[in-house]
């Protein structure tokens, strides 16, 4: 199979580039470098069936011809991370509803099938736990940048729906909880890279807000079986999908975890969201998937535990010292 990675030079969307080659696929990855990095995809540029192309989703004569010659497109371009959304709310905007309008217009062309990223973020406020996928969005006000990328996804998942409703158009959406592992940055606001990276120089642990808000992370390497898994299934197009894992830990405890297994001597300091983005900033105090759609689907549930997923983020870290 020829696969197309938009966003394979990024964090998620790399290791899925070199898991489909692994598989023995050939896969094109396409990336304007925005957040990603050709870093990340260093490993196996050179590979005869790899072949980068940097460029954007929003270019529509450039994705009809990269989807043309694809089977199948996994769709995880975007602009991403609270911290970006913060800073370039227009961007993030455009590139989502726009760039993932362009994709989907070339794949229902083409007549491709293809999976669109999209998040935990959509379930917005709603209180329910854990959150399952016909549950409703809750949205604040639109005068709250944090809810135009939540916003921006459900565009994305509306119109990849449509697509499959009206045009038959094989399509599966998959809604990511916190997704961690090697190669994250956390240059954009993702909590554990940070952690890790200040743990490991003896910096101050930034924990904004209580630190009672809880999440759960799941190893990427888990994430891609269930994207992977997904876009074999016959029966799951046309569907919507958490992948995430269900192990809770609060931000605080995440911290100390940390620090105990980094043995740093780092400290927690506490930052108001005004402080940390330079206005309020509204945040959800659990977030926890219900896995019971996708394990039904095709039989998927993360294996690796918040534990070992950690060792082997700092173990990736300390290598970049
Ligand atoms: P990432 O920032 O590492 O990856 C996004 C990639 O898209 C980057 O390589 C970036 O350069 C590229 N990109 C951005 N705009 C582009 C454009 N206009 N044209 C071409 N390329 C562009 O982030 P990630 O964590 O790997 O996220 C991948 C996908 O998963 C995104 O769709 C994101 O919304 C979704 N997601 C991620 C998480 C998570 O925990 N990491 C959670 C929920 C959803």
């Amino acid at each position: 199979m020829k696969a197309l990675v938009t966003g394979g030079a990024g964090f998620i969307g790399s290791h899925l580039a070199e898991q489909l080659l692994n598989d023995g696929n050939k896969v094109v990855v396409v990336d304007n470098l925005s957040t990603g990095s050709l870093r990340n995809i260093e490993n196996f540029q050179n590979k005869g069936d790899f072949e980068f192309v940097e460029g954007d989703i929003c270019n529509a004569n450039l994705i009809d011809g990269l989807v043309e010659q694809s089977e199948a497109v996994f769709h995880l371009a975007a602009a991403v991370g609270v911290k970006l959304i913060a800073d370039s709310p227009v961007h993030t905007i455009e590139t989502n509803i726009s760039g993932t309008e362009v994709v989907l217009d070339a794949v229902n062309k083409f007549k491709k099938s293809v999976f669109i990223a999209s998040s935990s973020e959509i379930y917005g406020k709603n209180e329910s736990a854990p959150f399952r996928e016909d549950d409703d969005i809750v949205l604040g006000n639109t005068g709250v940048r944090r809810w135009s990328y939540a916003c921006s996804k459900a565009i994305d998942e509306y119109l990849a729906l449509a697509f499959h409703q009206q045009y038959g158009l094989h399509v599966v959406i998959g809604r990511f909880f916190n997704t961690i592992g090697p190669r994250q940055t956390g240059q954009y606001g993702m909590v554990v890279p940070r952690f890790v990276q200040w743990a490991l120089k003896g910096e101050g642990l930034s924990i904004y807000g209580t630190g009672e808000q809880k999440r759960c992370f799941c190893y990427v390497g888990d994430v891609l079986d269930a994207v992977i898994g997904l876009m074999d299934s016959e029966e799951a197009a046309g569907g919507v999908y958490n992948i995430g894992s269900t192990e809770e830990i609060a931000i605080g405890g995440l911290a100390d975890k940390i620090i105990e297994m980094t043995g740093s001597k780092s400290k927690k300091e506490f930052v108001p969201y005004e402080v940390a983005y330079g206005m309020p900033m509204e945040d959800m105090m659990r977030r926890v998937p219900s896995l019971e759609r996708i394990k039904k689907a095709i039989g998927w549930e993360p294996k690796t535990n918040l534990t070992k997923t950690l060792e082997v983020i700092i173990e990736s870290e300390k290598g970049k010292l």
